[in-house]
């Protein structure tokens, strides 16, 4: 059969029927399996079979969100984990080693951030940061000891973009991993394998559960890889509950239709905005002023739900701003199908020092909208009366 659409794979991958014939997939809420006789244990142990043995190794309903994801991202494997956070720890612990060296971007999400700075020195583990508007430096950053190139695109909070294609040539020609967090784009807006890079990660938190209701991480890459990977997790033990890996493969099937609206909304509040005198700046891939507007019209299918704007006036507007805000949330989540506003300097990005926020383009007055699937003219509604 023809190779089916990004929608349909979403959909109808893995339907696995138990003796019920169910049509949606039933919760395999188990932590163990049972074996056959003497035999079959003796072979699923040595990995003769392919087989479930224990939730903490792989469960159905992990495995069905694995599937998914694979398919939507053109992965050969991957394993899915309780957090994006642990996403990102497992898969960097399972790849490096001490006295290894990771080049990264500066502007990432804070907890990558504090993993490289507060954890990675005490195993021995160098890092090197590019700032996102100088990706030329990346290369001289390289040194014997580098294993790997991290970064995000878009970026959070300042919705930046990078040339995933010439980072992946770059990690071709060095000789190292490229390793992209593609959680701000999703596999339906951008597919990192197809610019070279090696592993994708996901927080499955945000925009692919969509409703702000579990935690999840997913690592994706090629079988070699993953299979490291799995190594690592199956005997540290950050799986991924069946429960949540449930709603994550329900939450997939609607992926696509959730985020064209997003999308759709973001750009509608990003260009009016623009036309508001009380803003400095908006940022937005999708609006012809962003520095990177036609690279991510190359990578991405649009530009995602997340607007970064600055309020004139500073600190001291920003937080006038949003104590005036009565309709949209005030949280640090994104993604989810309630619009919501984060103040980056004071809360996902307060433990960078003042210096490294202004170095990874957070400046005090900076606000960040995730845009979510209320009606457009409520969104707006809102924003205009908390800035006026
Ligand atoms: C939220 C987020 C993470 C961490 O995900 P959790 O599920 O909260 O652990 C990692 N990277 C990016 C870009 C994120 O936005």
């Amino acid at each position: 059969m023809k190779q089916k659409k990004f929608e349909t794979k979403a959909i109808r991958t893995q339907t696995e029927r138990s003796k019920f014939l169910e049509h949606s997939s039933p919760i395999y809420l188990t932590s163990s399996f049972v074996f056959e006789d003497a035999e079959d244990m003796r072979a699923s142990f040595a990995e003769e079979k392919d087989r479930n043995i224990y939730s903490r190794y792989s469960n159905p309903n992990s495995s069905e969100f694995i599937e998914k994801v694979c398919q939507m991202e053109g992965a050969e494997d991957g394993f899915a984990f309780a957090s994006g956070m642990s996403a990102v720890f497992s898969t960097f612990a399972a790849l490096l080693s001490s006295g290894d060296h990771v080049v990264s971007c500066r502007s990432i999400f804070g907890s990558t951030h504090s993993l490289f700075t507060q954890f990675f020195p005490r195993w021995n583990i160098g890092h090197s940061y590019f700032n996102i508007d100088e990706p030329e430096t990346i290369e001289a950053l390289i040194q014997p000891n580098t294993r790997m190139i991290f970064a995000e695109s878009p970026t959070n909070p300042g919705v930046d973009i990078l040339d995933l294609g010439a980072l992946g040539k770059l990690a071709r020609k060095h000789n190292v991993l490229l390793v992209i967090d593609n959680c701000f784009a999703t596999p339906y807006l951008q597919q990192p394998l197809k610019f070279g890079a090696d592993l994708v990660i996901h927080s499955g938190t945000k925009l692919m559960d969509g409703q702000g209701r579990v935690l999840a991480g997913i690592t994706v890459g090629s079988r070699e890889l993953v299979d490291k990977i799995y190594r690592f997790s199956r005997i540290t033990g950050p799986a991924l509950s069946p429960f949540n890996a449930w709603i994550l493969s329900r939450s997939l099937e609607t992926l696509a239709v959730r985020v064209d609206r997003h999308c759709e909304n973001a750009l509608k509040l990003a260009e009016f905005l623009e036309s508001q005198p009380e803003i400095n700046w908006v940022k937005y891939p999708f609006l012809p002023s962003h520095p990177k507007h036609e690279l991510a019209k190359k990578q991405m299918k649009a530009g995602g739900c997340v607007v970064a704007f600055e309020v004139k006036g500073g600190l001291e507007a920003g937080r006038k701003f949003f104590d005036n805000i009565r309709l949209l949330s005030l949280s640090a989540n994104l993604g989810d199908t309630r619009s919501i506003v984060t103040h980056p300097a004071s809360t996902t990005h307060s433990k960078l020092a003042p210096e490294e926020r202004a170095e990874s383009g957070i400046t005090d007055g900076m606000v960040r909208v995730s845009v979510g699937l209320e009606h457009i003219d409520d969104i707006i509604a809102d924003i205009r009366q908390a800035l006026g």
